[in-house]
């Protein structure tokens, strides 16, 4: 399902526009920050292109005969042009054979689009070879280029396409959205600094750090129960920031107090709530709000010029060195 991304929002009102206007460029070149949204603007634009009964705002309806294709990734009228497997090139053949789909008249007799991504991809002789469609293109073609380098592109090819260049959303703007995909929303500030503001690489990332977030909590339970060395795993924990491991601290050591306090709603990790259970029931309420204090101050002292890894280390130290319940654990055993 393509989801009209809000930051985009005026971009598509404004394609619709022109091609309600019948002024649509029969080749656009979107450029703008990785991460931005560029592809699925495209493909989002592409079925609304292909779609029988657009709503009002030119949004595909999702529900004809052309949605249906599309959703399958069969419709005979949209061409996806990629380097294909192994290669990180889009080469000549493909164009060709593109070229040669083109030339055919749509099969719905609506538009024929090409979604070329990236389209710094081409080498030399793919581009001289789509030049020629540039100049002279078939009827109801519809060609998006897709690029976060649009200086790695001939300037013959760029001339030939209306630029759309695409902004990174405010951060307030950003930041809401993320929220909303994240399954952990606090993490949303500190995914969306790393990802230079662009909310879709802040989302992606938020996927990659998943196995990571796991490694550190293994670690984190060691630390409790003396099988870390709380000075190694803050060495390791700081590269390349510092900022995700806080954020996760935080979130452990705010769900162990809740879990502590009897609570087991509004949790950030659901998906770790054994282990948090089981390290808050040694320990107690009060301590665990002197440990948070500390990750609060270093959440503080994070942008600093404090040394992430000294402030890393007064934490890690803090957490394997506090006093624990023994007998619960042991109780636990039994
Ligand atoms: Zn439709």
């Amino acid at each position: 399902m393509n989801e009209l991304l809000p930051w985009l929002a005026s971009t598509f009102a404004d394609l619709q526009q022109r091609r309600a206007q019948g002024r649509l460029a029969h080749a656009l070149l979107l450029t703008g920050p990785a991460g931005v949204g560029k592809y699925q603007l495209a493909e989002l634009f592409a079925q609304s292109l292909l779609c029988a009964e657009p709503q009002a705002d030119g949004q595909p309806c999702g529900q004809c005969h052309s949605c249906s294709l599309y959703t399958a990734e069969t419709h005979p009228d949209l061409y996806r042009l990629r380097p294909e497997e192994d290669s990180r090139v889009i080469r000549i053949d493909q164009i060709r054979a593109l070229i040669q789909g083109m030339s055919l008249s749509s099969h719905y007799g609506r538009h024929k689009v090409v979604i070329l991504n990236p389209a710094d991809a081409m080498n030399m002789a793919a581009a001289n070879a789509l030049l020629k469609t540039l100049e002279e293109p078939p009827a109801d073609t519809v060609l998006l280029l897709i690029t976060d380098r649009p200086s790695f592109l001939p300037a013959t090819i760029r001339s030939r396409c209306q630029t759309l260049r695409l902004a990174l959303p405010a951060r307030d703007e950003a930041q809401a959205w993320l929220v909303a995909q994240l399954a952990n929303p606090q993490e949303a500030a500190v995914l969306l600094a790393l990802a230079g503001g662009a909310p879709l690489a802040a989302r992606d990332l938020a996927d990659e750090q998943l196995a990571r977030r796991q490694e550190l909590l293994r670690g984190w339970q060691q630390l409790a129960s003396g099988k870390a060395d709380p000075v190694k795993l803050a060495a390791e924990w700081v590269k390349p920031t510092l900022q995700l491991p806080i954020t996760w601290i935080y979130g452990w050591v705010a769900d162990m107090i809740r879990l502590r306090s009897g609570g087991d709603g509004g949790l950030t990790n659901e998906d770790a709530v054994v282990t948090l259970q089981n390290l808050a029931q040694e320990l107690d309420l009060t301590r665990l709000y002197g440990l948070l204090d500390r990750v609060l101050e270093a959440i503080k002292l994070a942008n600093s010029q404090v040394n992430p890894q000294t402030l890393m280390e007064g934490i890690l130290l803090y957490w394997s060195n506090l006093p624990r319940n023994t007998m619960t654990g042991q109780a636990k055993q039994q």
